[in-house]
């Protein structure tokens, strides 16, 4: 079982024995202080706060399975529904729990067409007689979130394996022509790229773990300089390739967030749409205020080999790449547009791009706006 699960199950059996405890010390004190006829409405209560505690989706099922108490979790899971229990396997669990006494947990897996599936993790305990406790939490984004970094460990291991068995082959044909210099040369240069493609994608891994879950700094950040940085960072690829980078829109914009991270995506955006426009091709970043005036948009475009649409919906993905050789050719990871999308969702911003295969690419990502300055406006 889930260690948290256990813990807060160990904290709620720990309470409500107390409760019992305290209960039943209470009845047997000769002078009760409390009328008879109002010791089940107490413990209804008692049992009410217990189940309120617990951070869980928990409930208490009466004898002819009514809701005793439960707590607001209990509803946004489904386990409760009105005054009945939400989950028909469940209901079906804590009437079994009720006959044998015997705690019972279970995994249930509910798939609803038009839903999000959940994996429920439940656990049904006699309380008494009058009594059956629910405890049931939400497994599925854990194992989706578990299932995410499986998926990305596996493709992060077969690309690395790529250069490194590239470079242990090339280090093994440098050995067996070791009287070849001009051969001995060009392996040694084939080991150099391996490495630098080693060394970016290492660099990409650790970028994309160190974005997750970090929120920028709330800075106010000039949309013209992140521009000129990632301009000038790709610069000498451009003239590599003979592409014309240019600038347009609206100057002396400001976003809020953290400038570099934001000139890395601009420059990511920036790269691709180099590496895939043919040569004398032509790159424009534009910037301009969204009409309601909330956001700035910042659109890379360019007039390269374009993107289908069934692909469009998945270049966002790690490591996914519609040409693996094309990407490899240009020294591309997959990881550029994740990064891209793991920075601007930390700026809660949004990126959409439009393609057309053969005619080009825009990349818009769209940022909240800085206030303005003082005297501004
Ligand atoms: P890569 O390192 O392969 O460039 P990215 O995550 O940056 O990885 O991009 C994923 C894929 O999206 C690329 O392999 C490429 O197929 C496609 N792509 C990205 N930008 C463009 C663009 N401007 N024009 C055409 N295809 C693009």
């Amino acid at each position: 079982m889930d260690p948290l699960l256990a813990a807060f199950l160990g904290a709620l059996v720990g309470a409500l024995v107390a409760s019992l405890v305290l209960t039943y010390g209470r009845r047997r004190r000769p002078a009760p202080a409390v009328p008879a006829a109002a010791l089940p409405e107490r413990r209804t209560d008692d049992l009410r706060q217990v189940v309120k505690a617990v951070s869980s989706a928990a409930a208490v099922i009466g004898r002819s399975d009514d809701i005793v108490a439960h707590n607001p979790a209990a509803l946004t899971e489904g386990v409760v529904r009105g005054d009945r229990v939400g989950i028909p396997a469940l209901l079906d669990l804590v009437r079994e729990v009720r006959r044998t006494g015997v705690a019972a947990d279970t995994e249930l897996h509910l798939n609803r067409a038009g839903r999000t599936p959940r994996h429920l993790a439940a656990r049904v305990l006699k309380l008494d007689d009058d009594h059956v406790l629910c405890v049931v939490d939400d497994r599925f984004p854990t194992l989706r979130a578990e299932e995410a970094t499986r998926d990305f460990l596996a493709n992060a291991t077969h690309e690395l394996k790529t250069p490194i068995g590239a470079v242990s082959l090339l280090a093994e044909a440098i050995e067996q022509a070791s009287d070849d210099q001009i051969a001995v040369r060009r392996f040694a240069g084939r080991i150099g790229t391996e490495i630098d493609r080693l060394t970016a994608l290492v660099g990409q891994i650790i970028l994309l773990s160190r974005l997750q879950g970090h929120v920028p700094a709330p800075e106010p950040v000039d949309v013209d300089a992140v521009v000129a940085v990632s301009l000038d960072r790709n610069r000498s690829l451009a003239e590599r390739r003979a592409i014309t980078l240019t600038t347009g829109g609206v100057p002396g914009l400001r976003v809020i967030g953290d400038a570099d991270q934001l000139a890395t995506a601009v420059s990511n955006l920036v790269q691709n749409a180099i590496a895939y426009s043919d040569a004398r091709g032509r790159v424009v970043v534009t910037t301009r205020p969204e009409p309601d005036a909330a956001g700035v948009a910042i659109a890379v475009s360019d007039n390269g080999i374009g993107i289908a649409p069934a692909d469009s919906e998945r270049i966002f993905e790690r490591f996914y790449r519609v040409d693996y050789a094309r990407s490899r050719e240009n020294g591309g990871t997959g990881l550029g547009l994740s990064i891209v999308n793991e920075i601007v969702s930390g700026h809660s911003g949004s990126i959409t791009v439009w393609s057309k295969p053969g005619s080009g690419s825009t990349f818009t990502v769209t940022l909240p706006k800085a206030p303005e300055r003082e005297g501004e406006g």
